[in-house]
């Protein structure tokens, strides 16, 4: 039908495809790990924007045999328990924001 035309165009994958284009868009190698979930071997990268915190992001990205590269959040068989987890670390992180370390000692 004409009209799923519109609906039907290709969004353009933002996401880098590679490691190149990683760093290209402004994300940082931290280190190798494994994954918590999967034991799939990932790479750490900060993410080029910064939260609400100020703070760069971690994210693990997995690379597939064929060198392009996915967050393994994407792909890991053990994200829903990383979803459910979020969600709960959100919220208790929204309920109890950090002290301020200076606060803690006398002036
Ligand atoms: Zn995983």
């Amino acid at each position: 039908m004409e009209n799923l035309k519109g609906s039907n165009q290709k969004k353009p994958n933002s996401f880098p495809r590679d490691v190149l284009q990683l760093s290209a868009a402004g994300y940082d190698w931290l280190n190798a790990g494994k994954c918590r979930g999967c034991g799939a071997e990932i790479q750490w990268y900060l993410t080029p924007n910064r939260g609400a915190d100020g703070q760069r992001k971690r994210i693990p990205i997995r690379i597939l045999a064929d060198k392009t590269v996915v967050a393994e959040f994407a792909v890991c068989p053990a994200r829903k328990a990383f979803q459910r987890a979020n969600r709960a670390h959100a919220k208790r992180a929204d309920k109890n924001p950090r002290p301020v370390q200076g606060s803690l000692l006398p002036e």
